[in-house]
Parts: structure tokens; C-alpha cells; sequence
């Protein structure tokens, strides 16, 4: 009898390791990296299905985000993620920030955890605690 051990890795992929709480349900989810490009892959089954037994596309369309993301980060070599700081609420603050690293401003809470905080680019009292990153 012959049977396939859905955990384990195809030949070529190894566990992809960035996890995220979207993703969890999908798991195991599966990466083959090159210098260029991550692909990702999984083995389907009911928990991956829509109501006509096909992948759905919702889940496609986030993995391929996923590897879409990856794979700018490791084409440019930008390591991508997100940084956080006290911001003044000055948009030339923040088109500084784009202009030296190409990270605009993603979240600013509804309420700053820790307003006054000398803003990161300027020195003034922070207003905000923004978050920055690159988009792809
Ligand atoms: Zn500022």
C-alpha cells in the first residue's frame, strides 16, 4: 500500500516559514526559493475548497500576494516589513521618509500609544505612532 505524506515537503519545496494568522487554517504550506522569486504551494484538500470542490479563489489570490511580496523583496533586495515610530503628523515628515526610503505611511492608530514621543524624522512632539512600510 502506498500512501503520501501530506506534511512533508514535495520534492524541491521545504516548510514555508513566514507564517501569518490568515494562512494558519491552509497549513502546511509549502516554499521553493530561488535568487529570484519564492513559490509557494500547498497541498489542496476540503479545508482549501469552495462549495464546488474547487480551490478557492480567495486563497489564491492571498498566496500569490504572498509570493508576490516575497518575491519583489528578495528581486530588490529590500527585506520589507514594517517600522514604527512617533510621527508629527507633518506631511513633509512623511514625504521625507518616502523620498530616502520609499516607505509610506500604512497605519496610524486611533488613538497614539505614546503621544509627545519626539517624531522620527523631525525631533517636534509626536501627534501619532506611525507605521511605515514599502509597498510592492
Ligand atoms: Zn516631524
Amino acid at each position: 500500500m502506498h500512501t503520501t505524506d501530506t506534511l512533508a515537503p514535495p520534492p524541491g519545496f521545504c516548510a514555508h516559514d513566514r507564517k501569518s494568522p490568515l494562512t494558519d487554517p491552509w497549513e502546511p504550506l509549502f516554499a521553493r526559493k530561488t535568487d529570484r522569486a519564492v513559490v509557494l504551494g500547498l497541498r489542496a484538500g476540503p479545508a482549501h475548497a469552495n462549495s464546488r470542490g474547487f480551490v478557492h479563489g480567495g486563497l489564491i489570490g492571498a498566496l500569490a500576494d504572498n509570493a508576490m511580496g516575497l518575491s519583489c523583496a528578495r528581486t530588490t533586495g529590500h527585506a520589507g516589513g514594517f517600522v514604527t515610530g512617533a510621527w508629527c503628523g507633518d506631511p513633509e515628515c512623511e514625504a521625507k521618509v518616502k523620498a530616502e526610503t520609499k516607505a509610506t505611511i500604512r497605519y496610524v492608530p486611533l488613538e497614539a500609544k505614546d503621544p509627545g514621543a519626539p517624531c522620527v524624522v523631525c525631533g517636534r512632539p509626536g501627534v501619532d505612532e506611525a507605521t511605515w512600510a514599502i509597498a510592492y
